[in-house]
This record gives C-alpha cells, sequence and structure tokens, in this order.
C-alpha cells in the first residue's frame, strides 16, 4: 500500500522511515528530488498545486497526507474524489489562515490572544485602539517561523510594520507577556480513537524553535491543554497528528496556532515515546490501531540550524540520537536535530545545557 505525501521535508523524511518498518510505500510530491524525503523515497516532481501532479499522486496512493502547512487547499480539494486525504482539507485551509485559526479558538471557547483583522491602515489604527499596544502584526496567510511578522511596542512602530506587511492581509493581536511556550500533540483514528503526547515546553529565539523538553508540565495543565486538543479534532471529525501551541501567562494556556501535522516540538517522541508522532500519524491515516503515546525517560530536542556540528562532538554524549535532514546548509534553516534521552528531568536539563553550549550559545544564554 502507497501512502501519498504532499511535501517532501524533513517531516515527509519522519514520516516515511516510521511507516517502512509498517510495511508501507511511499511516494511524495514535491518541486524538487534534492529534498530530505526525496532522498530516500520516489518523487514527484514539479508544481506541488499542479491539478495534474496532485492527481497522479492520489491515484498511485491509497491515502494522500501532506507533511507541509501550505500544501495547496484549491489543489487538494479534486484530489478528495480520488482517493482519501488526512488529516481533513478543512483542518488545513483553517490553519492556513490566522484570522481563521482565531475564530475557531473563539467558536470552540479555547482561549487566545485579543485579535482583529486588519486589511488597511485605518483598520490597523482601529485594531490597535482595541486590542491594545504593545502588539503583533502578523500575515494571515503563509508566515512560518515568525516570518511575516512585525511587533509594533510604540506609535514610531506602526508604518514600520504597515511598510512592511501591509501589502497582505493581515492580523493585529496583542503581544502576550508569557512566561513560556507549550505544545499539545495528539493524534485521532478513522474510528474516532484519540492519545495524547505528554506536553512539550519550547524555547524559540528569531521565531524559531530552538529546545524542545518534555514530558513537561502538571496535571491540570496538561488535561486544559488535551482538551483544547480534543475539541479540535472532534470538530472536523480529524484523522491523523495535530499540534496546538500555545502561551503559558500566569498558568493561563493561550491558544497561537495549530499545525495540522506532525509538528517540531515532537521530534523527541522518535526515541522518547513509546510511539512516535510520525509512526502515529501512519497508523491513524492507514486505519491502522493508535499506538501508547506515553514517555520513555526524559527528553530534549534540540534543533541544529543553519550549520551541522561534527556528528563525533554530538554524539559522545550518552543518551543523544542525531537525525541529519540531509540538507544544504543556509542560515536559520533546520538542517537536523538531536534528542537526548536521561532518566531523570534534572539530567535531561544540564545535558541539554551542556550541548546548547556549544552548538548554540544564544540560546543556551536564554536557557540557563
Ligand atoms: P508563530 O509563527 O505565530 O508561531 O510565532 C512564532 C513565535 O513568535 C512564537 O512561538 C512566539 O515566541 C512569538 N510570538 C508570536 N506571536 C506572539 C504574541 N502574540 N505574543 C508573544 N509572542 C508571540
Amino acid at each position: 500500500m502507497t501512502i501519498g505525501i504532499v511535501g517532501a521535508g524533513q517531516l515527509g523524511r519522519m514520516l516515511a522511515l516510521a511507516g517502512y518498518p509498517l510495511g508501507f510505500d511511499f511516494l511524495f510530491l514535491d518541486r524538487s528530488a534534492a529534498t530530505p524525503a526525496g532522498q530516500l523515497a520516489p518523487i514527484l516532481c514539479g508544481d506541488m498545486a499542479s491539478p495534474k501532479l496532485l492527481a497522479r499522486l492520489a491515484r498511485r496512493s491509497a491515502v494522500v497526507t501532506f507533511d507541509w502547512e501550505n500544501a495547496s487547499v484549491a489543489g487538494l480539494k479534486p484530489i478528495a474524489r480520488l482517493t482519501r486525504v488526512f488529516p481533513p482539507i478543512e483542518a488545513l485551509a483553517a490553519a492556513q489562515d490566522r484570522l481563521r485559526e482565531k475564530r475557531l479558538f473563539e467558536a470552540l471557547g479555547i482561549p487566545t490572544t485579543r485579535f482583529a483583522a486588519v486589511a488597511s491602515r485605518k483598520q490597523l489604527l482601529a485594531a490597535i485602539a482595541q486590542v491594545g499596544l504593545p502588539g503583533v502584526l502578523k500575515t494571515r496567510h503563509g508566515g512560518y517561523d515568525g516570518k511575516g511578522q512585525f511587533v509594533i511596542r510604540g506609535p514610531r512602530d506602526i508604518d514600520r510594520a504597515w511598510d512592511a506587511l501591509g501589502a497582505l492581509p493581515c492580523l493585529y493581536e496583542n503581544l502576550v507577556p508569557f512566561d513560556y511556550e507549550v505544545s499539545a500533540i495528539g493524534v485521532r483514528g478513522s474510528d474516532g480513537a484519540t492519545a495524547f503526547y505528554p506536553l512539550n515546553r519550547n524555547l524559540h529565539r528569531g521565531g524559531i524553535l530552538r529546545l524542545t523538553r518534555a514530558p513537561f508540565g502538571s496535571t491540570p495543565l496538561t488535561r486544559r491543554a488535551n482538551a483544547a486538543l480534543r475539541r479540535i479534532l472532534d470538530h472536523f471529525g480529524y484523522v491523523g497528528v495535530l499540534t496546538i501551541e500555545f502561551f503559558v501567562h500566569r498558568g493561563r494556556l493561550i491558544a497561537n496556532e495549530i499545525a495540522p501535522r506532525v509538528h517540531n516540538s515532537g521530534h523527541w517522541t522518535i526515541e522518547g515515546a513509546v510511539t512516535s508522532q510520525f509512526e502515529n500519524h501512519i497508523r491513524a491515516i492507514t486505519g491502522l490501531p493508535l499506538g501508547s503515546t506515553q514517555a520513555r525517560g526524559h527528553s530534549a530536542m534540540i534543533n541544529l540550524i543553519g550549520t551541522l556540528p561534527p556528528r563525533a562532538d554530538l554524539l559522545a554524549r550518552p543518551g543523544v540520537h542525531l537525525h541529519d535532514y540531509r540538507k544544504d546548509p543556509r542560515p536559520d534553516r533546520k538542517l537536523g536535530h538531536i534528542t537526548l534521552i536521561a532518566d531523570s528531568a534534572a539530567r535531561r536539563d544540564s545535558g541539554a545545557r551542556a550541548l546548547l553550549r556549544r552548538i548554540d550559545r544564544e540560546t543556551w544564554v536564554s536557557f540557563r
């Protein structure tokens, strides 16, 4: 049975690496074969929104999924007549529009930021009056890893923000003085069964995830995060893995965004959970029973960004696993990650600190 995946990045690569042992084949669609998943599975090369290529992918696949949040909604809709497409395209559409996403949180009673839609300079001024300062102007579509965002702290920033982003439909929201960030990852099978991973505590710098530690958080915090996940999963009749990113402020969870796919903050589950997020996504979309999401030990995941440190340096530490996505180095590009597993949270944290000190001084400074 072949699983078709739109997007052949590192998430697709890790999905295939999890799915091959279960006996599945993979076929990818991406612009280039020189992609992390293109190096290990057959690939259809070309425009990822091309109706012809998407139809070819659908005809050759028992189920189609995506590893890319900007997969074309308009392109995927017609292929849903040729094969199954999971997660639901409606969830993908919601995740691609920050305004729809915020309205979804509101409609489902999930606390989120104060926000207003912005389509003109006049509306930006009205949004600032309504939501207050400081705030963030974000493009509604196409933003990721902190791109397409501008923080507005005072009146002097307004024109600069508008010049940077105003050509596109935007959303303005309050800047949350969060204490820290967490993400919750859950999975729903086609029979409606659900499973939830332990919470992840995430550290970002420059809008890019640097460090995830899991399991994290008290039982009540985890319960609230999972209740929010469940509402979204059930709302869409979802099949596959879904992530919600939250700010935590004074113990309150404030939903930032959803990702209708496996997530960077869940990479630790490859070695650190009984069943990885990748395997559970494959299980869900192929109608197999879900696997246990229980943690094995205490994990820290560190993204390797811009350059890959020498392998031997990373692997010299016991409990470290390396994932090299085989991408060309470029500033701010995620080239791989390492996961460190320890038998206590304290040992995990000291190990992560020592690794960060060598490979990412700035994150080390924030983590100390
Ligand atoms: P996003 O692309 O929305 O996930 O934003 C990337 C990162 O920017 C988040 O993980 C936060 O660290 C920061 N950020 C985004 N929106 C806000 C906000 N409203 N308040 C505070 N920090 C934010």
